[in-house]
């Protein structure tokens, strides 16, 4: 109804025919901000049932008048006429005439005369719709009118001869492509056409039946059954409409219609991705520090639906009559159910009657919705159909009056929200990576850092030690410098003579060296001293402790502590007792070097200080009584002690220990009760537990000298001696070392009774093995001992109790003799000299001793040795054997 509308009668009062017609803005456009609360006009709000929401934005239904031009029949047929409408589009205002004295003023939102320009006309009507859309609303631009008035002209020209001919859809589409961005958003189309009641796709003619789905909650409708298209280009979507077209003209071929019957429906479906505002949440640890929620990836579908509406007129105005009345009223139905909604929103009646028709269902959102809604009302010029052109403009005028409530729709883009929120995430865990790479190096250089600093300090505490040591031994060199020069000193105050005298006379040691030993025994006095001081310490301490005890459980941190302190009371006192009898053991063999130092002087010749293997070194003096060393070894250590002193933890202490073993072993007197005490044993035990080369040597040394004794010599036999000094003899290395162990072996071999023993347990290899080292010293022990061996070998043969060929021969030791038997070294010759004649003396040898080269070794004994009882005991030897002498026949050898 046009009732509110005003007309423009002869007063020329011009009113608005809506409430919000007042809204004079120049432009039709309103575009409001997405976001923004504005109200776009004063009319009343209606909340639509599809569209409430906090961010809806009011907007009306916008409405443009377009003038088609007089086309060439009305130029001719109307000639004398004027036009029913006249325009004057900068009021905004068409007047149409009743007749020639009397028109009606309309307003609108834009008024377009018959030479607006279809850009102006895209500006007016389109392009705010098509802008909202790309911010997300719905947008419906709709052409309502008589059949010819030029409503397809307006929406669907394609424009490709003309550019300037291109009609709404082409110039809504290019916008569209020229705002969305390709990666990110899609545009696709669907074209439909509405004949009857019934949804055929122009885009696919077979799919002829599309039914309309709403969604229950939201009120959506939507037309799952139609063809969308993806639109990339301008090109693409003119191919597209043509194909619509084409279809459009075949279907109405086939129909036996028109398409001013049908109602043409494109749809441009628009999603966009849009980010939504980043939001910062305080984190649950640390309430400084933010976690910014990334923007919510939101995705905005919007639809623009352009309608070209079958021609308004009635149908039988429009020629129609043909047709079945049947199918006129379903061509109305669409249209006249649109006219009674808008008249309905126009009035805010309480009953919108959307559901009569599917064009109302389809555009349900069009209008009182939440898209906003152009609407452009052609007309034609010709006064013939003034009616239709009256009707038209009141659709027009009522459809000014509905207010849609435009919202923007929204949803999670979940898709879009996964991706962003895994690019985070790679990110996080590339950023974790990185700092416990950067956390792993700084701990590698802390480490590295605390190493350095270790074993930098273990270098200072090892130099620190060693230059602590070098400064003992330093002293300790000081110290013997100054014993040396004070008994020289001695020697020169009391003379050469007095020295003999003292001696000759039995009177024991010089004054000199009773003096050091009367410093000595302060010394020990001192240290004795110290040591009672010390178990005093203790025994105070234990009834510290008692007493303690006694004070009850109260006190029991106390005896704890006094334990603790006893404890380590007996530690040092322990400690004290081994340094005792170190410093004591330190001065023995001082006092034992300067009584050799002496003795040498006295003698004028070399000593040393534990051999006394090729003349046994007997300390006992004439008279008989004991060596200083001896004696004073008696009152401060004890043999036992020293002897305990072999097993100390300390290796230093072992060394020192073993040393004066050695120095007492060297002493006859003091074999015996080494002996008793298990010092034997001890000193096979340090052999057996070879740590030391040093200890070993000495060791060794003391052993040797102990196998002086023939009552040891068994002992040693029965304790295993034998293996423990072959497997020495085996792997030592150091001449010296090997010198004591082939001397002990020698002193064995001199021992009739072991034989046998000595040989079966590997003594006899054991001596010969020890040439490979080639020291003079060592060959001569092993020269003894073989000499040794072949002498008792001999007597035992002489004394019938053994027959049969030498060990020695049997163990081949007869190249080795024979080789050195001329040796330059004169205890080496003389002892394998010795050996050859003991070897010659029994008829039983004589054969391999032949065969080995040793009768021209014999033969130049005879001759060339030094020692005449040798030569004498060669010659006699040869001479007495059968064997020889044939030899030496054979190969006339005199002697
Ligand atoms: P409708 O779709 O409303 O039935 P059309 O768009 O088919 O009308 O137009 C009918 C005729 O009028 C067409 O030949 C068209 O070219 C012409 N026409 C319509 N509007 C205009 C205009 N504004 N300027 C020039 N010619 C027009
Ligand atoms: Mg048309």
């Amino acid at each position: 109804m046009a009732s509110n509308g005003y007309r423009n009668g002869n007063k020329g009062a011009i009113k608005p025919l809506s409430a919000s017609s007042n809204v004079r803005s120049s432009s039709f456009k309103s575009r409001l901000p997405p976001s923004s609360n504005h109200s776009s006009g004063s009319a009343p709000r209606r909340t639509s049932s599809a569209g409430a929401g906090g961010d809806a934005v009011p907007g009306r239904v916008r409405v443009a008048v377009r003038l088609r031009p007089r086309n060439a029949e009305e130029s001719i047929a109307d000639a004398d006429f004027a036009d029913c409408v006249e325009l004057q589009p900068e009021l905004k205002r068409l007047k149409l005439r009743k007749n020639n004295w009397e028109s009606e003023t309309y307003e609108f939102d834009g008024v377009l005369t018959e030479f607006a320009s279809q850009k102006r006309v895209y500006e007016v009507v389109a392009k705010p719709v098509v802008e909202s859309v790309l911010d997300g609303y719905n947008g419906t631009v709709m052409a309502y009118g008589q059949t010819g008035t030029g409503k397809t002209f307006t929406l669907g020209k394609l424009g490709e001869e003309d550019t300037s001919a291109r009609g709404i859809m082409v110039r809504s589409m290019e916008e569209i492509l020229a705002n969305v961005s390709p990666e990110m958003d899609s545009v696709s189309v669907s074209y439909l056409q509405l004949y009857m009641e019934t949804i055929q796709d122009l885009l696919d003619p077979t799919n002829d039946n599309i039914s309309i789905v709403e969604d229950p909650r939201t009120g959506d409708v939507s037309l799952p059954g139609a063809t969308h298209v993806e639109i990339r280009d301008e090109q693409s979507f003119l191919e597209i409409l043509k194909l619509g077209e084409a279809h459009r003209i075949a279907a109405n071929t086939k129909l036996n219609t028109e398409s001013s019957r049908s109602h043409a429906i494109l749809m441009v479906h628009i999603k966009r991705s849009v980010l939504g505002e980043e939001v910062s949440i305080p984190s649950e640890t640390d309430k400084s520090s933010h976690f910014v929620k990334p923007p919510k990836p939101l995705v905005r579908k919007s639809k623009l639906v352009l309608v070209d509406l079958a021609g308004s007129e009635r149908v039988q105005k429009s020629g129609s009559e043909g047709h079945m009345l049947e199918e006129a009223k379903s061509i109305n139905l669409s249209l006249s159910a649109l006219g009674k909604c808008i008249n309905a929103l126009a009035e805010n009646s309480a009953h919108v009657p959307i559901r009569d028709s599917k064009l109302t269902r389809l555009l349900r959102d069009s209008f009182g919705g939440t898209a906003r809604t152009s609407l452009i009302v052609t007309i034609g010029p010709s006064p013939r159909h003034r009616g239709e052109t009256a009707s038209t403009i009141l659709f027009g005028q009522r459809a000014m009056k509905v207010e849609n409530m435009l919202k923007i729709k929204e949803e999670f883009d979940y898709k879009s929200l996964s991706r962003r929120l895994e690019i985070q995430l790679d990110k996080l865990i590339a950023e974790n990576e990185r700092q416990q790479k950067a956390f792993d190096d700084e701990v590698e250089r802390i480490n590295l850092e605390a190493q350095n600093r270790v074993s930098e300090a273990e270098r200072n505490f090892t130099d620190a030690l060693e230059k602590e040591r070098l400064k003992c031994q330093m002293e300790y060199m000081e110290s013997v410098k100054m014993l040396e020069e004070k008994m020289i000193e001695n020697q020169r105050k009391h003379g050469w003579d007095g020295f003999r005298k003292d001696k000759c006379n039995g009177e024991g040691p010089g004054s000199s060296n009773a003096k050091d030993i009367a410093e000595v025994k302060k010394l020990l006095e001192k240290e004795t001293h110290m040591r009672k001081e010390a178990e005093k310490e203790v025994i105070k301490l234990k009834s510290q402790l008692g007493q303690g005890t006694e004070a009850g459980a109260g006190v029991d941190a106390e005896i704890l502590k006094l334990q603790i302190a006893l404890e380590d009371e007996v530690l040092q006192k322990r400690k004290l007792e081994e340094e005792i009898v170190i410093l004591r053991s330190q001065m023995l063999q001082l006092t034992f070097e300067a009584d050799q130092m002496r003795r040498c002087l006295s003698r004028g010749g070399p000593g040393n200080a534990y051999t006394g293997l090729d003349s046994p070194m007997s300390q006992v003096s004439d008279n008989g009584h004991k060596t200083p060393v001896s004696s004073l070894f008696d009152q401060a250590v004890g043999v036992q002690k020293v002897l305990e002193l072999l097993e100390s933890e300390d290796a230093n202490v072992r060394i020192h220990a073993v040393k004066v073993v050695a120095n007492l072993a060297a002493e006859e007197a003091n074999q015996e009760r080494i002996v008793e005490a298990g010092g034997l044993t001890s000193l096979l035990m340090l052999l057996r537990s070879y740590e030391d080369e040093v200890v070993r040597r000495v060791a060794a040394g003391a052993i040797a000298n102990l196998a002086m004794n023939e009552a040891n010599q068994e002992l040693i036999m029965l304790q295993g001696g034998i293996s423990l000094l072959s497997i020495t003899a085996s792997d030592a290395e150091d001449p010296q070392t090997l010198r004591m162990v082939a001397g002990a072996i020698a002193n064995l071999c001199g021992n009739d009774k072991l034989q046998a023993t000595l040989r079966s347990e590997g003594g006899i290899k054991a001596l010969l093995g020890m040439v490979r080292c080639g020291h003079p010293d060592v060959l001569s022990q092993v020269a003894r001992g073989i000499a040794n061996f072949a002498k008792c070998e001999s007597r035992a043969s002489t004394n019938g109790i053994r027959s049969g060929r030498s060990l020695l021969i049997d163990e081949g030791a007869l190249p080795w003799i024979v080789q050195n038997a001329n040796n330059d070294a004169a205890p080496i010759r003389r002892h394998i000299e010795l050996a050859l004649c003991h070897l010659a003396q029994h008829e039983v040898n004589a054969k391999d001793m032949i065969n080995g080269g040793a009768l021209w070794e014999l033969v130049r004994i005879t001759r060339d040795c030094s020692r005449e009882d040798i030569r004498s005991l060669a010659r006699r030897t040869l001479n007495s054997s059968l064997v020889f002498r044939a030899e030496m026949r054979r190969l006339r050898i005199e002697l």
